[in-house]
């Protein structure tokens, strides 16, 4: 695989560190950088190494607080909402260039944070930020609602108006951390929200540039609030605060649950992005030079921590040996190590906590019968001993009613089942038979069977002969089934951000 140059300039990773290691982040309330009224911290660890090299405010009830209130004061008093959209549209475009002006910094920190390639960081990370905040600034503008002709007797201008639903809260995970927070928080300001961001613990570091350059770029202040801290302090603290109107959750399912039941005091609007256990079928017709970098890519890629990740593969049985044979073969060729190596293909897990979790479901799978086609151990790497590497696994032997197969491990470690006939509801039935449904794969040359299968899956998106890249901020991105409920990205995704209004006027006069 030939890699395009790098963009980061790592030059500056000495003083970034410095100054990492020189004073704890802080959080942003109200456009100001602040202590945790605790005036606690948390430590921050680099999953390469293992060791702590930063730390972070530890935001509990009492910041959120304050964050809320300062987000509810703003979105009263209509400075955001009420600004004419065009100009609104405008400062989140002026964030995006400020983003891409500090592109080096944000990718360095969030390798530095969460362990994924460089490459990954600027790319995935950065650049992938910058873009769905020009794209939902496009939307600022063009949130609308119709006209309708009521059915009662006489005459009427009927219409529907989109409103903001309010103060959000926006809660993210550690796999993505930066574009995770600038995607929820740009589709709430396109929208005319205010937001309360709560990055993960593991990755808290990369939202407190945000915050700066937030300042930066001319929000008014409490539009944006940053709030570090642990999710059963200051996430549970957002998620039961009575001025919040809606959260806006991506983690695992088992999270989510407990968010909707906390939401219940206010009837809090909840949108929720969780966790997949997402098919890749391979067709016997398949185009395998697509379709096995693909589905290596669609596990292994940053570590297999993607909710979207393809984690069951299902294979024909007549070319299941060159699938197998190639996917480990890219297993085994994958770099594997620091995340700041320009080498790296495939950085660490996120903590010592998910190399475990890993690693259980890895040992479950060979206690229930499964093998180990390649991978499935700790990965040695030079000079990070104390790492959280993990190899890029393929288990054989795999079937439904496995732990391994059944729930999602967010590592990089690949379920492989067959299928011997072409009979399309059978292999959807097969891929189909889980509690999840965000994503799924198929590759074929058969156009007719790869759109019937896309019919046939019970997932919120579904990618023929490959998805080309990360998500895309057009297409609405969210699952089936206990992957989630509603949808972020495209029209879909700011409009999960309104309110809908019916507005009648009764023209008899
Ligand atoms: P993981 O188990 O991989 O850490 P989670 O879904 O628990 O993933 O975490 C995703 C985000 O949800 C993180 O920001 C975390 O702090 C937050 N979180 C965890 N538990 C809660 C909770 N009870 N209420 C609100 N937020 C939470």
């Amino acid at each position: 695989m030939s890699m395009p140059p790098m963009p980061v300039d790592t030059s500056i990773l000495p003083s970034l560190k410095e100054d990492l290691a020189a004073r704890p982040r802080q959080l942003f309330i109200n456009g100001e950088f602040v202590d945790a009224q605790s005036g606690e911290t948390f430590d921050v660890i680099d999953p390469a190494t293992g060791k702590v090299f930063a730390q972070s405010a530890a935001g509990d009830a009492a910041d959120v607080d304050a964050a809320v209130k300062a987000a509810r004061k703003r979105f009263d008093s209509g400075a955001w909402s009420g600004m004419p959209p065009a100009r609104r549209a405008r400062i989140m475009t002026k964030l995006a260039d400020l983003i891409e002006a500090n592109a080096s910094r944000i990718a360095l920190t969030e390798t530095l944070d969460n362990g994924m390639p460089l490459m990954m960081g600027y790319f995935g990370g950065v650049m992938a930020a910058s873009e769905t905040l020009r794209y939902n600034a496009g939307w600022a503008t063009k949130i609308n609602g119709e006209t309708f002709t009521p059915s009662h007797p006489g005459e009427f201008h009927a219409y529907t108006s989109r409103e903001p639903v309010g103060v959000v809260g926006g809660i993210v995970p550690w796999n993505f951390p930066f574009v995770m927070g600038v995607a929820k928080m740009a589709q709430a300001l396109a929208a005319g929200c205010t937001i309360v961001l709560k990055p993960a613990e593991q990755t808290p570091l990369s939202t407190a540039i945000l915050g700066e350059l937030v300042a930066e770029a001319g929000f008014p202040e409490g539009a944006v609030n940053i709030v570090t801290g642990f999710g059963k302090t200051a996430g549970a603290a957002l998620v039961e605060h009575p001025l919040v109107d809606k959260i806006s959750f991506t983690g695992s399912t088992v999270t989510g649950k407990q968010i909707v039941h906390a939401c219940t005091g206010n009837l809090k609007r909840v949108t929720l992005e969780l966790g997949g256990k997402s098919p890749v079928i391979i067709f016997a017709d398949a185009d395998l030079s697509k379709a096995i970098p693909s589905a290596a890519m669609g596990i292994f890629g940053n570590a297999g921590q993607v909710c979207a990740a393809g984690s069951r593969l299902f294979v024909h049985e007549s070319v299941r040996d060159e699938v197998l044979a190639g996917i480990a073969g890219i297993a085994k060729s994958l770099k594997v190590g620091s995340g700041l190596d320009p080498a790296t293909q495939m950085g660490p897990l996120v903590s010592d906590a998910q190399f475990a979790r890993v690693t259980g479901y890895i040992e479950s799978a060979l206690a229930e019968g499964a093998s180990i086609h390649t991978g499935g151990e700790k990965a040695s790497v030079e000079g990070s001993e104390g790492g959280y590497f993990i190899q890029p696994t393929v288990l054989t032997d795999t079937r439904p009613g496995m732990k391994a197969v059944e729930e999602e491990i967010f590592g990089p470690v690949l379920s492989t089942m067959t299928f011997g006939d072409d009979d399309l509801e059978t292999v959807a039935a097969a891929a189909n038979n889980t509690q999840y449904g965000l994503n799924a794969s198929v590759f074929t040359r058969n156009i007719y069977n790869g759109l019937k299968m896309a019919k046939r899956i019970r997932s919120g998106m579904v990618n023929i002969n490959g998805a080309g890249g990360g998500p895309d901020p057009a297409m609405p991105l969210g699952g089936f089934k206990q992957s989630g409920w509603g949808r972020e990205n495209g029209r879909a995704g700011v409009e999960a951000f309104t309110e809908i209004k019916s507005v009648t006027v009764n023209l008899n006069e």
